[in-house]
């Protein structure tokens, strides 16, 4: 690392909890998680948006339980997936305790939206007996309102306010299996909030805004707000909130974390914005580069470039790469030219070469 590079500070030490096979805060490694977008009570389309999202590299999902059609179709669910399972609950805390019944590992609450402490102690008291862990998410919309009154706004004192009254039951009972979100749109009150949650307390945070926003925007706000977090050594799991695939959630959430060297899944690939000297079609290169390597599973730094002059010199930070001259190119790694190819084989040629590397 250069001195002029940007510290990472060390994860901020949380309370490890159990979600299932995964462990969420303590040493692990950040996780990456999404939720479903089909209907819970389509069974079929769930569960088979769930294994889509685990070819992704998704670590824990979540589903709505808006209804008792929606919980009915949990134990199913559960029967059919190995995936930590989460079940997003609000208003009626009796499908929570379905939910916990039908082994899922987490529920993620709103203690605001359920209402009565004695509701919430039930889904406490079900929780420890099984084993789940619970999210506590405070959102701006959903504050309690005499400390709305006391801070006139949803501000972020007032979330910071209204997470210490939401943890009071838990904290009475003692239980600890908690994952704690304050999310809101906004990304400079999202990096306020949870500096603020994680100093005042231990447990594993889960980042995310609230309603980024559709997949090129939404992935930027969410970048904007969890790259700073995260470089801070805060933040145990992350969702990417996108409106659209969920899968592409996932692809983001590793994309930011690559990019913040934190944890790589796959290949990394970069590319060259193009310009008057480009040669090649890199757009559509590497589009083909991504899906040529979506399956490897090595973390690679694979380049793009448009052309020879600034190919392997530019892009000598990657592994291996393709630059492009007047449709032909060469296919260089680890900074070498190791084959001349027409623009047709570059792509064919480039994998050749990242395979040979592993069979060494
Ligand atoms: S790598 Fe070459 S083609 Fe691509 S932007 Fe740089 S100079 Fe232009």
């Amino acid at each position: 690392m250069s001195a002029s590079t940007t510290s990472r500070k060390p994860r901020c030490q949380t309370l490890a909890v159990r979600v299932g096979p995964l462990t969420i805060g303590g040493r692990s490694p950040v996780s990456v998680q999404s939720m479903t977008k089909t209907r819970t009570d389509d069974v079929k389309a769930t569960v088979r948006q769930i294994r889509r999202l685990e070819r992704a590299g998704c670590e824990l999902v979540r589903m709505a339980v808006p209804d008792a059609a929606a919980a009915a179709a949990l134990p199913e669910i559960r029967e059919r997936v190995a995936l930590p399972l989460i079940a997003d609950i609000h208003f009626d805390h009796r499908l929570a305790l379905t939910a916990i019944k039908a082994g899922f590992d987490k529920v993620r609450i709103n203690p605001g939206n359920i209402g009565a402490t004695w509701k919430i102690r039930e889904i406490i008291k079900a929780a420890a007996g099984s084993g789940a862990a619970i999210r506590v998410g405070v959102n701006a919309g959903s504050i309690d309102k005499s400390i709305l009154r006391r801070f006139g706004r949803p501000s972020v004192p007032a979330m910071v306010a209204g997470m210490a009254h939401c943890l009071e039951p838990f904290e009475q009972a003692g239980f600890k299996a908690l994952v704690l979100s304050a999310k809101t749109t906004d990304a400079r009150e999202t990096i306020a909030v949870y500096r603020e949650l994680s100093r005042r307390w231990s447990y594993p945070l889960h980042l995310g805004l609230t309603e980024a926003g559709p997949p090129f925007e939404g992935a930027i706000r969410s970048a904007a707000a969890l790259s700073v977090l995260l470089l801070a050594g805060i933040g145990d799991t992350i969702r990417i909130s996108l409106t659209g695939d969920p899968a592409q959630e996932i692809e983001a959430g590793y994309e930011l974390l690559g990019a913040l060297d934190i944890r790589r899944r796959g290949p990394l690939v970069y590319s060259c914005p193009t310009c008057g000297r480009t040669g090649i079609d890199v757009i559509g290169l590497t589009r083909r580069v991504k899906q040529a390597l979506r399956a490897h599973p090595e973390p690679l730094k694979v380049a793009v470039m448009g052309c020879v002059v600034n190919g392997p010199g530019e892009a000598r930070e990657a592994d291996f790469g393709i630059a492009g001259g007047a449709s032909r190119g060469i296919v260089f790694a680890h900074g070498r030219v190791v084959k001349t190819c027409g623009e047709g084989q570059l792509v064919e040629a480039l994998v050749r070469e990242i395979s040979k590397e592993r069979t060494k």
